[in-house]
């Protein structure tokens, strides 16, 4: 819903404009990826229901496989009602339903699948423990994985020893430092103490100001910065970054983890210009020559 400001408890308001789009931190990577032309699968799971019936329709349409996308009878697809005000900021309610019963044992039965890919892309708006059990058959496998601690809370400890490369966002960062990241300077500081808790690459993603970087070699965090564009709804820039970052982290791995990330954010920057979430996802053949 699109309203002139974010509503305040108890209040109710008239808003501008309802659109319905597909989304979630699962989908929504997976769509960039497959976007930007890698072979791309989601393991997942949605309701016995018209919302799950057409996502999994959607998917196939942004050629993702879709074998491991389970159906539940005992939940709803996933939804997550959004917000977004005059200045392009949003507010979310994610309703996991579905999501809730994708379980270890679904993660397992995609094995074959994990131990062949190149990257795995992992978030929290499934059951954690499902998370954590991809987390840990991916690094059992030798295979990459990245992932985006979202939506974060505390007591995520042991995560952080079975993934390589760990994506939160200032707020996220907040939560999982119990420091304050209002800029660039606080958000590299936040990267170093996160990286001491055991992964090999923190990015600490900073909306208009791009994102801080370090990895396990270095002394300080780096911030790469990203041009200034006309914001217009911010909704799923950061799985935006996190889907074209994979992309490039395993398809070009010559552009290094610095590059990787400044087309990241020139990426995700390009689908803050459109409403909407997977709708303002670019494929690779529109993107500016100089960025794939
Ligand atoms: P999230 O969507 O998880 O809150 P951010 O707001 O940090 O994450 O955005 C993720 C990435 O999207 C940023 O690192 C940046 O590359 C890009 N981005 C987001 N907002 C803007 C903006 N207003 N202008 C340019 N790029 C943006």
């Amino acid at each position: 819903s699109y309203v002139p400001r974010l509503p305040a408890a108890g209040e109710t308001i008239v808003g501008s404009k309802f659109s319905q789009g597909f989304g979630g931190k699962g989908a929504n990577p997976a769509v960039m990826s497959a976007r930007l032309g890698a072979k791309t699968a989601l393991i997942s799971m949605v309701g016995e229901d018209s919302f799950g019936k057409e996502y999994k329709e959607d998917l196939i349409k942004n050629k993702i496989d879709v074998s491991h996308v389970g159906t539940t009878s005992k939940a709803a697809t996933g939804v997550a009602p959004i917000f977004v005000n005059d200045s392009g900021e949003n507010s979310i309610v994610v309703v996991k339903g579905a999501n809730d019963y994708l379980t270890k044992e679904c993660v397992e039965s995609a094995k074959y699948l994990i131990q062949n890919s190149k990257i795995l892309l992992c978030n929290l708006e499934i059951d954690p423990k499902a998370t954590l059990h991809a987390l840990k058959m991916a690094k059992s496998f030798n295979i990459r994985s990245l992932f985006n601690m979202a939506p974060a809370t505390t007591g995520l400890e042991d995560y952080f020893q079975y993934c390589d490369i760990l994506v939160v966002n200032e707020s996220e960062a907040e939560i999982i430092t119990g420091m304050q990241v209002p800029g660039v300077q606080e958000a590299k500081t936040a990267a170093k103490s996160i990286l001491q808790k055991g992964c090999q690459v923190v990015i600490v993603t900073l909306g208009e100001n791009g994102a801080a970087v370090m990895s396990k070699a270095d002394d300080e965090a780096v911030h790469i910065p990203t041009p200034k564009v006309q914001a217009m709804d911010t909704t799923g820039a950061g799985d935006a970054f996190c889907g074209s970052l994979a992309v490039f982290l395993s398809t070009k791995p010559e552009l290094g983890l610095q590059e990787s990330v400044y087309r990241a954010n020139r990426i995700a920057g390009i689908t803050v210009l459109s409403p909407g979430t997977q709708t303002s996802y670019p494929h690779w053949k529109d993107l500016p020559p100089e960025l794939f």
